[in-house]
This record gives C-alpha cells, sequence and structure tokens, in this order.
C-alpha cells in the first residue's frame, strides 16, 4: 500500500504540472477511479463508491449494451460526418421527434459549450440583432459566446464584472433565496419582461433570451410558475429568440418530464442539448425551426468533423434505445421521489437542512445556518462532502454559495443505493453534530 500511495500522489503533482490551473477537480485528495458499474464506481484501492454527481451517465458506467454497439462500429467505420451512413440520419430523426413542432432540424456537435455557442449564434444570425439576455448564477459552457453568459459566481468570481457589453443579465429568478421569496417570485418574470423592453427601447433588441429551462446550476430549483411564457413573449415581441439550455436537466432526468421546458408549459426557438445524449460520449445537438436554420445559412457556416460521427450516431441511438428499454425516465419518477420524501424526512432532524428542490433524478439539498436569514452553509457543506467521501459517497456541492448539494446519479439507481444515500447523509450529518 505505501508504494500505492506514493504513486497515487506521483500521478496527482503530475497532473497538476501538465494541466491549465482554470480545469476544475473534485476533492483536494482524491480517489483514483479505475472502473465504473452502473451507479457505483471503484478505485484503484478497490474501495466502491456510491456515485451521486453523474448525470453525464443516465443509464451507468460501463453499460455492456453501449460497449458492444461501440465496439462493433469502431471496428467497421468511424470518420468525419461529411460522408453518407444511415445511423447518423436514423440518430437525427429521433432527436427531432423528441420534440415538439416547429422543432424539426437538428445539428449535432460535441459537448454542452458547442451547443450553447451555436444556439447563440443561430439566435443572432436568425434576429440580426446582436444582444443577448441571460440569467445570474447560470453556467452554460466555456467557448466564447457560452462563456460570455456564463455569470456563475462559484466558477468565476469576477463573472459579472467580466461580461462584453451584449450580454445583459436578469436576476436569479430562486424562489427560496433569491430577491423575491415564495409567492412573490411570480414578479421575476414580468421583470424580465420590462428588461427586455428596456433594451430594445434604447436600440438594442436582445437577438436572444438564453436559460436553463429548470434551474440546475443555481441547484435544481424551478423556475417560477409562467416565467418562461412571459419572457419568452418578451423577446418574441422584440424580435428575439427563446434559446433553451437542456444540458443538464433535459432528457428525462426530471422524471415527469422528458425536458425541462415542459414543465414551464413552453416551446422555445432554439433547443441546446449535450451530456446525457452520449452517456460519457462527447455528443451535443441544438434543435430549431428550419425557418431559424435556413435564416442561419445566409450568415454563417456549420460543419463539425465529428458531431454525428458513425461512431457518435451509434451512442446517441443506443442511449435512446436504453432509455426507454429500461424505462430510465419512470425511474427517475420512482426512485427521484422516493429520494426527495426521505430528504424532506431528513430536514426534520437536521436543522441545517434548508430546503429540497428539484424533481425526478436532478435534486438540490440546500444547507444553511439559519431559517430566517437563509445564511448558506458553505463550509459545513464542504466538510459533509468529505465526509460523504469517507463513507463511502461521491457528493458535490453547487450554487453560487456552493452550498447545495447537487444529487443527479445515473437514472439506473436503485431504491436501496438511495437509501443508503439517505441513510449515509443521516450519519454524517450526526457525526458532524448537526443532529437536532
Ligand atoms: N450548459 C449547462 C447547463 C451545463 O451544466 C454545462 C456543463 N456543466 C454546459 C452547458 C457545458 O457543457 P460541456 O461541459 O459539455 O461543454
Amino acid at each position: 500500500p505505501a508504494a500505492g500511495h506514493e504513486e497515487h500522489a506521483d500521478l496527482l503533482d503530475r497532473r497538476d504540472a501538465v494541466f491549465a490551473t482554470a480545469q476544475e477537480h473534485y476533492y483536494a485528495d482524491p480517489p483514483r477511479i479505475e472502473r465504473g458499474w452502473r451507479h457505483h464506481l471503484v478505485s484503484t484501492e478497490g474501495r466502491s463508491y456510491l456515485d451521486i454527481v453523474n448525470n453525464v451517465t443516465p443509464l451507468g458506467h460501463a453499460h455492456p449494451r453501449l460497449e458492444q454497439a461501440v465496439s462493433r462500429q469502431l471496428r467497421r467505420l468511424n470518420t468525419n460526418s461529411r460522408f453518407h451512413y444511415a445511423s447518423v440520419v436514423e440518430f437525427t430523426e429521433r432527436l427531432a421527434a423528441l420534440l415538439p413542432d416547429p422543432l424539426d432540424t437538428v445539428f449535432l456537435v460535441n459537448s454542452g459549450s458547442e451547443a450553447v455557442d451555436l444556439g447563440i449564434r443561430l439566435a443572432i444570425g436568425a434576429s440580426g440583432q446582436l444582444d443577448v439576455v441571460a440569467l445570474r448564477e447560470a453556467y452554460h459552457g466555456w467557448t466564447y459566446a457560452s462563456d460570455a453568459v456564463s455569470t456563475s459566481l462559484q466558477d468565476n468570481p469576477n463573472a459579472l464584472a467580466t461580461r462584453p457589453s451584449w450580454v445583459h443579465t436578469v436576476d436569479s429568478p430562486n424562489s427560496y433565496r433569491g430577491r423575491h421569496r415564495g409567492a412573490d417570485a411570480v414578479r421575476y418574470g414580468p421583470e424580465a419582461a420590462a428588461m427586455i423592453g428596456d433594451l430594445a427601447a434604447s436600440g438594442r433588441p436582445p437577438g436572444a433570451f438564453l436559460s436553463e429551462t429548470f434551474y440546475g446550476n443555481a441547484g435544481g430549483v424551478a423556475l417560477p410558475e409562467g416565467y418562461l411564457a412571459e419572457v419568452y413573449a418578451a423577446v418574441r415581441r422584440h424580435g428575439g429568440l427563446a434559446v433553451a439550455d437542456e444540458v443538464q436537466v433535459g432528457y428525462g432526468r426530471l422524471g415527469h418530464w422528458f425536458w425541462g421546458f415542459e414543465q414551464q408549459q413552453v416551446v422555445p426557438d432554439v433547443v441546446c442539448v449535450a451530456k446525457a445524449m452520449g452517456n460519457g460520449h462527447p455528443l451535443g445537438a441544438v434543435i430549431t425551426s428550419k425557418e431559424v436554420a435556413g435564416r442561419y445559412r445566409d450568415q454563417g457556416y456549420f460543419f463539425s468533423s465529428t458531431g454525428g460521427s458513425p461512431v457518435s450516431s451509434v451512442v446517441g441511438l443506443t442511449v435512446l434505445d436504453t432509455l426507454r428499454e429500461e424505462d430510465l425516465q419512470g425511474n427517475a419518477v420512482r426512485v427521484g421521489g422516493r429520494l426527495k420524501s426521505r430528504l424532506q424526512e431528513l430536514a426534520n432532524h437536521h436543522d441545517i437542512i434548508g430546503a429540497v428542490h428539484g424533481s425526478g433524478l436532478y435534486l438540490g439539498l440546500e444547507l444553511i445556518r439559519d431559517h430566517t436569514t437563509l445564511d448558506p452553509a458553505t463550509e459545513e457543506t464542504a466538510e459533509l462532502c468529505d465526509r460523504m467521501l469517507d463513507l463511502g459517497v461521491i457528493v458535490q456541492p453547487t450554487g453560487d454559495h456552493l452550498n447545495i448539494l447537487k444529487i443527479k446519479p445515473p437514472l439506473c439507481i436503485d431504491a436501496t443505493a438511495a437509501d443508503f444515500f439517505t441513510d449515509t447523509l443521516d450519519r454524517a450529518l450526526t457525526q458532524l453534530g448537526h443532529r437536532r
């Protein structure tokens, strides 16, 4: 074991010597993960961890069906997407069929950042308007345009001060700890709509309003009722488009809705998807109408060498088939519902639990020091994550105050593992002295 530890530390040093410092990692002293199976991860020391953070792998780790499909396709053909082959046509048709009219035209890319970047370019191209309105406390990616609309202070403390002048932000519509709380949260929509009106009056009508459709980055907080309907109407009234970032919350994770925008009862003009689509393989997409895609054709160019490659298309199809055949969206309803009510029960014993946000298997457990001031329990949350790791659970914080546990495990998680998670959380909170 001593030699193992040295090798482990050496690998971390080598990592820190060559990786750009902007790259983030989990844990100061992370386990080295060697393999995964369903919702479990196994370290080189043979320890097994319950994976509560992996919304990138809805089917679970090392799914044999995906492994076989990819191996078969890699043996046959993988090349750039200018060639003509059946899987890319099938996959594109299947994706388009998942969206309501008039969203029938698909661009295949390799990541969420690319999808959001292209989504913004499509909206600007189609509207001829260069300004974009985004939410505060949002994360949308690292490319020039997707970073420009990312305002999350957790990722970049200078985010608000360093926005390019074409980005305009509106309040984080957080009904738990935002400016308007509880029933007052209905005020966020009209305020954002008024801000869009003011921009238009000043001669800068926005080309896009971009947001997550269920507030993932802010901790899995549902947007206030009617919010997107109000804001989408405002941006369209002034010639702009509604762009939905479904990278985290879409693809069945919310349980009751395949897409987050369904929860808000709206249809966006442009939908950006990634993460879950590829179960860890780089795959993303932008889906829009023929009209919007056509207007962009005169303004910009699109070709992605590996977006929709033969292997990526097979991955995309296999993920969709498996999601359906294993009823993973149904599992998100069942296991997510159980998890949420068990977490709500835990709140009776631990004052530090302020709220349980979210839906299906996208939940956020918000930790606070005081139920009146909602003072965020940031340090306690970091300490809790380290203790959970010791007890065999990988879970991480999110939100501008890093005081919300993001609970977004592979969609194949079962009731036993969900119970293990809540029991372990109870134990860790008790050990840390938070039990009432
Ligand atoms: N949008 C949202 C909401 C995200 O959470 C992320 C990634 N965390 C992205 C976009 C960017 O996706 P990617 O990391 O695949 O570029």
